[in-house]
């Protein structure tokens, strides 16, 4: 399998979606590699391919050539059960709208996700370690209409950490956020792999958010056409994204 150190290899690779007899080409061979501690940004125009590469690389749709290993599973060999399996004990998630379970409190939200994963009688501990950890405890006992949209999506990166999945993936998670929610939580996800070494990728539109990456990877129609690393400064100092990206 290689390298341990090394969470997602994609050789090549490519994705064609077929509708009736139109194929659009979403992606068309991207080779990167992602690595333990990475804070990856994926950013590009509508329509680059950045949530076909997510999709991919969470194991929510199946590859069209090239190659795709993830957290050391070959993706392009793996089938249905072992993709779900895959994605339940090893991936987080956060998509762009939040989606709670509209029913159950941040509490129960998070606990659902630990029962999908077999958790037992630590589920009530685990819920509770998270949602203090993220700071989040007051907001255990309300339902997603009782909260914020921001609240509401800090509550899901609650949910998609609680188990210490190794890698994150989180599609534009701040598209429906002002811009002092998604500072928030943006700094949330930052802590958690400053101070736990969780990997994350993300795509976004927003500035402001990719000054916060260790690593920016530009897609466009499609390819990678920039892949900039941040140097140890400016990780220190994400406000100033006038300064990011350019180096
Ligand atoms: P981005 O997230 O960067 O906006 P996407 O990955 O969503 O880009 O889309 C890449 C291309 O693939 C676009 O042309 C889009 O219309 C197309 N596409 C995405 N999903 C599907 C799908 N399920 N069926 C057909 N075409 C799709
Ligand atoms: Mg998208």
């Amino acid at each position: 399998m290689g390298d341990n150190n090394t969470l997602v290899r994609a050789r090549d690779l490519t994705k064609v979606y077929r509708t009736g007899d139109v194929e659009v080409h979403a992606l068309r061979g991207v080779t990167l590699d992602v690595h333990a501690g990475e804070f990856l940004a994926i950013v590009g125009p509508s329509g680059s391919g950045k949530t076909t590469l997510l999709n991919l690389a969470g194991a929510l749709d199946s590859v069209t050539g090239g190659g795709l290993t993830v957290l050391g599973r070959d993706l392009t060999e793996l089938g249905r059960r072992a993709r779900a399996e895959l994605r339940l004990r090893s991936l987080g998630f956060v998509f762009q709208a939040y989606n709670l379970v509209p029913v159950l409190t941040a509490r129960e939200n998070v606990e659902f996700v630990l029962e999908l994963q077999g958790v037992g009688r630590d589920r009530r501990a685990r819920s509770t370690d998270v949602l203090e950890e993220l700071g989040l405890d007051e907001l255990a006992d309300r339902r997603p209409l009782e909260m914020s949209g921001g609240q509401q999506q800090r509550v899901a990166v609650a949910r998609a950490v609680a188990s210490r999945p190794k890698l994150v993936l989180a599609d534009e998670p701040t598209a429906n956020l002002d811009g002092e929610n998604a500072e928030i939580l943006m700094t949330m996800m930052r802590r958690l792999r400053d101070e736990q070494g969780m990997t994350f990728i993300f795509s976004t539109h927003d500035p402001r958010v990719v000054a916060y990456a260790s690593r920016v990877v530009t897609l466009t129609d499609g390819r990678v056409s920039a892949d900039k690393r941040r140097n140890a400064d400016e990780k220190r100092n994400p406000k100033n994204p006038d300064t990011q990206g350019a180096s």
